[in-house]
């Protein structure tokens, strides 16, 4: 393990915003891990767990404590059989590469989550997901070492108490786990139709009609290109607030506000509303407001463009929470946590 100190967390995060933070720990077994929590226990620090900063924003005050920084290593196929292979991977795998991995095995089950920035074991903190795939599809375990009882443990999918943008980790467990690996359960069956509709949209436009991984993994990369920004040239995280859920009361408000309101049905009998649709609709997208830029071609991704501080990112997110709000009545959400 390698101990840094006083480091600046705007090099550590892809806003590139926020303070120092006092240590870093640089982890790559699981020894380190235990290492970094001991530390801490006895200098009376926090402890924050980091992967690739890409889902992270830091305030402007800095952490006092330790970054445990996750570079733990690992790709193993643990299990195979006729329709499934099983895998373990490293918690600090880059996400992308281990995509591109199962890729090239033929496997199907995370190909549209390709380029989404970030590492392997920070999947499951917010259940991540995109164009109708997430984690919780095809993890069947984790494990993770757990700061209260200072031991390892496996946690199953049920245990992670996986839902749209949530699990344990960002909700009742909250900084008391570090995972240090992932067990996927990838299928040997190649993708069928029907798609996320954004994908089959370009499937379609581009008259594409023999489906593999491959296929879906190339298509995805296209269109996550013409949406979201490169981190490294336009700082983001991403999306920045979460789809907005309503009940049907509040749908039938909104309808009757705009009819052309784009809706997805869940399950439970909630309405999923694009929050990138409502603050469009709300005139803010293109707009800068504070050095942060509401993203012309995908208005639920802020970008960095000349924000001095954490505190002019908070002033532009909760004037486009106000707008939102006074335009449709419905309270949006910022997905990234924070330092
Ligand atoms: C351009 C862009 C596009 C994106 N697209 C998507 C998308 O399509 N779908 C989506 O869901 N997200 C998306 N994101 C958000 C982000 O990439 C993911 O949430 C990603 O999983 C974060 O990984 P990370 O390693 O950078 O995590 P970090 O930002 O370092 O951490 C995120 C959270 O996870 C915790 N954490 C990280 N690693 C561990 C660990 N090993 N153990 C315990 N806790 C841990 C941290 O404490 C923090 O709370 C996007 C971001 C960007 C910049």
């Amino acid at each position: 393990m390698k101990t840094l100190t006083n480091i600046s967390l705007k090099d550590l995060t892809t806003m590139k915003l926020g303070g120092n933070a006092s240590f870093i720990a640089e982890v790559y077994t699981k020894d380190d891990v235990v290492e970094a929590c001991n530390s801490a226990s006895s200098q009376k620090l926090p402890i924050f767990v980091l992967g690739g900063g890409s889902n992270i924003i830091a305030r402007d005050e800095g952490f006092n404590g330790i970054i445990v920084h996750i570079h733990i290593p690992g790709f193993e196929v643990i299990d195979d059989d006729v329709n499934y292979t099983t895998i373990k991977i490293g918690a600090g795998e880059n996400w992308d590469s281990v995509v591109e991995r199962t890729i090239n095995m033929k496997l199907s089950g995370i190909e549209a989550m390709s380029a989404i920035p970030g590492t392997a074991g920070a999947t499951p903190v917010q259940n991540v997901g995109a164009y109708g795939q997430e984690i919780a599809d095809t993890m069947q375990s984790l494990t993770a070492y757990d700061t209260k009882t200072k031991t390892f443990v496996e946690l199953t999918n049920t245990d992670c108490e996986f839902t749209y943008r949530y699990s344990i980790f960002r909700g009742v467990s909250t900084g008391r786990y570090i995972i240090t690996d992932i067990t996927l359960k990838l299928s040997k069956k190649q993708p069928e139709p029907p798609f996320y509709s954004a994908l089959q949209n370009y499937l379609d436009k581009h008259n594409i009609t023999a489906f593999d991984v491959k296929t879906i993994r190339d298509a995805i990369i296209e269109i996550r290109k013409n949406k979201l920004p490169d981190p490294i040239i336009l700082p983001n995280t991403g999306s920045f607030f979460k789809n907005a859920v309503v009940g049907k009361q509040q749908m039938d408000g909104l309808r009757a506000i705009d009819n052309d309101i784009p809706v997805f049905e869940m399950n439970d009998g909630s309405y999923k509303i694009p929050s990138g649709w409502l603050i469009e609709h709300a005139g803010l997208k293109g707009k800068l407001i504070h050095g942060i830029r509401i993203y012309d071609k995908n208005a639920l991704v802020l970008v960095n463009e000349s924000a001095k501080s954490y505190n002019d990112l908070a002033k532009a997110r909760d004037e486009i929470i106000k707008t939102v709000h006074d335009t449709f009545q419905v309270q949006i959400q910022q997905e990234p946590l924070e330092i």
